[in-house]
């Protein structure tokens, strides 16, 4: 602005190229035309006509609203008091005229850069102020005493107080006394010269909690005191996820704790980087010894039934990237050696990026579970008063007994066994009582029983008792006489004592019953039959086989009441030939029975049956005492033929034959040596012990010795040699198939050959024809008996055969 239009002229020249340029010849048109164009910087004459150069100034500061701009001054006045005044009333410069071209431009340019400067500043001021206002955290700057300079929060959002309210505040007031004193260290440390930070639980004006992450910044005093600036951030999310972070690892470290199951955890090498207590347990492993060992070491695996090292499903889990169930009998060694049955499965363990990380084995001890099985199962099966076995097992043992039968060609038994009258033990001495009483009677049975037999408990009083290899009919029968037996003392219990009986009813496999099922049916069809006949007894199922052991045992009574009589027996001989010689040699004693009837019952039924009963004791001296004395007879006519007696096996066994030999001979006065015994193989090589001394004891009184039913049992020459023989006979069987079978002519011609080895003598039975004895005379054999030459003779009879033979009437030649 200047009036002078040299003026204007010049500082056009001066100032083109600076920028835009305006001009103004008097105050009024400089003000509208600042207030139109918004100069950067403003030349100001001092002396104008209506408005001087320091009003306009004056104008633009305070009522134009251009207080920054800066306005230089342009004056023809030299003194100082001028400049000064023009300094005081805004200006920043001062020209004097006669305009120097150069200056002005200089000045002008100066200032336009200040102006630039400025402008930059200000606009970067505003610029951090917009950004420190709207950055999300808290910014604020404190005083030495804590008071608040500065606070970003123009709006009040972090502590419900804007940054206007703020100012002067004291620390305490906006955090809280709490955190003061949390920050109180920090803050010393800072306001000495360092930085810190520090986490406050701090609230929102809402009152919901807040996490703050502080800095504590030092500012250097510049002048005044020493502030510190202060930063928080609201870390409440990172807080949150850390602490909901926390709370998920602390209940999956309960849950791994408290879990029954052995955990293991490996990276993805399968090494170990984590047992939980239950897995430290199990291995024998503390988790700090394990973590870094390979999972093969920590755990151990192996197959049940062949002990081969089985792969770590681990491995497979990793290898494979999916969930591995267990190897099935899978074995786990501790660290002290010991084994365990164990279940596991394993699964990789995939991050959120679907990168494998490691992976987990998860297993337990399956040793318990099978006990508990074990233990089940016996509960199962058993009962538990009497800790027999139930019914279920007791099928699951028939079942096999049965199958085992049927393999071996044996017989399986069943017994049904019911108290007759057990009712009254309960009635009389109470429940207590009668639950004793059965423990007591399955206490009996066991004590008198096999090992392989199940005993088992059915109803209240009712038991079953099954027998696998049970032997023949009369053994059956006889067990069950064992078993009624058991009731034979009376029963104690509840101060009481009871006497009772037992009802018995026996189903046999396969006799009667082709399975378990019948069986139990037939047996039960028999236990009731033996209640219907009054109790206290046994039944069988079969009707024949009850009959046939009724038979029997009827056969037992008469037997045993005919051996006392001593006078139902009588003996028959039959002749001994040597057809060579053509003469009776000798003569086997046969016994024979003269029932009440009248009737001769053969020796093949009775002989056994007093066998087993042992009558054959009695009875066979009663028998050896007739033939002895009938014999004795015949020598004193004056035909002193050898007496062949048979000894069965139970006979032999006795202890004293020799002395009942010696005792029967010298009662009837029969001479000892020409006496034969007819021994079996089989009654011999029972206890060959005991055989060795029988024989030197029996030799020891003169007689011979005969071994009957040569060829059928062991034939085993290492006794021939061994005891003391004297004869063969050749068993009848050969003798009767020798024309027909080559073999049995081969094993005839055999035995021939080694009696005469062994320098025996040889008898043949059973000689029917007369090629048999054409053959067995060929071979060496000259001694013959059988129907061809006579049959079991009365000893009448065979007195007159005797005659008749000592006066050459008899041609006892073999035919041809
Ligand atoms: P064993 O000792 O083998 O007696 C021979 C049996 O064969 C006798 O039967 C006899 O009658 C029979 N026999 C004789 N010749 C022939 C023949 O040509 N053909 C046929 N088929 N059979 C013939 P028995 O008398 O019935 O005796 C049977 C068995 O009873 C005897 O067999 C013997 O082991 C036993 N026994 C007989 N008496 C006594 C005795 O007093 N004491 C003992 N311990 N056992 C006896
Ligand atoms: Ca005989
Ligand atoms: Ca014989």
């Amino acid at each position: 602005m200047d009036d002078d239009p040299a003026n204007i002229r010049m500082l056009h020249h001066a100032l083109t190229g600076l920028g835009d340029l305006f001009l103004a010849t008097n105050g009024r048109e400089a003000l509208a035309v600042a207030d139109h164009c918004r100069p950067d910087v403003i030349l100001l004459d001092i002396e104008m006509p209506d408005i001087d150069g320091y009003e306009v100034c004056r104008i633009l500061k305070t009522e134009a609203g251009q207080l920054d701009t800066p306005v230089i001054f342009v004056t023809s006045h030299h003194q100082p008091s001028h400049e000064i005044r023009a300094l005081q009333s805004g200006g920043v410069d001062f020209l004097r005229k006669p305009l120097d071209i150069p200056v002005v431009q200089a000045r002008v340019s100066t200032h336009l850069a200040l102006r630039n400067r400025t402008r930059q500043l200000a606009q970067a001021r505003r610029d951090l102020t917009d950004l420190v206002d709207r950055l999300p955290a808290f910014i604020a700057v404190w005083d030495d005493q804590l008071r608040n300079l500065f606070c970003n929060d123009i709006r009040g959002q972090w502590f419900g107080r804007e940054a206007a309210a703020m100012r002067g505040r004291h620390l305490g007031d906006v955090l809280g006394g709490a955190n003061v004193a949390v920050l109180a260290d920090d803050v010393g440390q800072v306001l000495a010269g360092q930085s810190r930070s520090a986490e406050l639980r701090l609230s929102r004006p809402d009152g919901t909690p807040l996490f703050g992450q502080v800095s504590l910044v030092h500012r250097p005093a510049e002048g005044g005191a020493t502030t510190f600036l202060m930063l928080i951030t609201d870390v409440s999310d990172r807080k949150q996820a850390e602490l909901a972070l926390f709370d998920e690892k602390e209940r999956l470290r309960i849950t791994l704790n408290s879990i029954g199951d052995g955990v293991i955890a490996t990276d993805t090498a399968g090494i170990v980087t984590f047992l939980n207590p239950i897995a430290e347990q199990l291995t024998g492993w503390r988790g700090v010894d394990a973590v870094g060992h390979a999972i093969e070491t920590i755990l151990p695996l192996q197959d049940g039934s062949d002990q081969r090292p089985l792969q770590n499903p681990i491995r497979w889990a990793l290898k494979e990237r999916r969930i591995v169930g267990m190897a099935l009998n899978c074995v786990m060694q501790r660290r002290d050696g010991e084994l365990f049955h164990v279940e596991d499965s394993a699964a990789p363990i995939i991050d959120h990026d679907g990168q494998v990380t490691g992976a987990i084995i998860v297993f337990h001890d399956v040793s318990a579970t099978q006990a508990m099985a074990l233990k089940m199962t016996h509960l199962a099966n058993h009962d538990p008063l009497t800790n027999l076995p139930s019914r279920l097992l007791l099928r699951d043992r028939g079942d096999q007994a049965l199958r085992q039968a049927q393999r071996n060609g044996s017989r399986a038994a069943l017994f049904l066994l019911d108290i007759d009258t057990f009712k009254v033990v309960n009635n009389t001495a109470g429940y207590a009582a009668g639950d004793a009483l059965l423990q007591d009677l399955a206490r009996r049975l066991a004590g008198v029983l096999p090992a392989d037999t199940t005993i088992s408990r059915h109803g209240a009083d009712e038991f079953a008792i099954l027998v696998p290899d049970a032997g023949d009919t009369e053994r059956v029968e006889h067990r069950a006489r064992t078993i009624l037996g058991t009731f034979g003392t009376p029963f104690d219990v509840g101060g009481h004592r009871f006497s009772l009986t037992a009802s018995v009813g026996i189903g046999l496999y396969p006799d009667d019953s082709e399975d378990m099922d019948a069986l139990y049916r037939h047996a039960d069809v028999a236990i009731y039959r033996a209640k219907q006949r009054g109790g206290n007894r046994h039944c069988f199922f079969s009707k024949d086989i009850e009959q046939a052991l009724q038979k029997r045992q009827v056969l037992e009574m008469r037997l045993r009441e005919a051996v006392a009589a001593e006078e139902a027996f009588e003996v028959h001989f039959q002749p001994k030939v040597d057809i060579t010689a053509g003469r009776i040699v000798g003569a086997e004693a046969l016994a024979r029975w003269r029932d009440s009837a009248g009737a001769l019952v053969s020796p093949a039924d009775f002989i056994p049956l007093a066998d087993e009963t042992r009558l054959i004791v009695p009875l066979g001296r009663q028998i050896f005492r007739q033939a002895c004395r009938q014999a004795q007879l015949w020598h004193e006519e004056g035909f002193p033929l050898h007496l062949a007696v048979n000894v069965s096996p139970v006979q032999f066994a006795e202890d004293d034959l020799a002395g009942m030999i010696r005792e029967v001979a010298q009662d009837t006065g029969f001479p000892l040596e020409k006496l034969e015994l007819e021994i079996t193989e089989g009654a011999l090589i029972r206890d060959i012990e005991h055989t060795r001394r029988a024989i030197n004891d029996l030799k020891q009184l003169g007689l011979t010795i005969a071994i009957d039913d040569f060829g059928t049992g062991h034939s085993s020459l290492a006794y021939l040699k061994r005891f003391d023989i004297d004869v063969l006979k050749i068993d009848q069987t050969f003798v009767r198939d020798m024309l027909d079978d080559p073999s049995d002519a081969a094993i005839v011609a055999a035995i021939i050959n080694m009696a005469s080895a062994l320098k025996l003598r040889l008898v043949a039975e059973g000689v029917e024809r007369p090629e048999q004895a054409s053959a067995l005379l060929y071979h060496g054999c000259q001694v013959m008996q059988g129907y061809l030459y006579s049959r079991p003779l009365p000893a009448s009879q065979m007195g007159d055969l005797l005659r008749q033979d000592h006066q050459g009437l008899v041609s006892w030649r073999a035919a041809n």
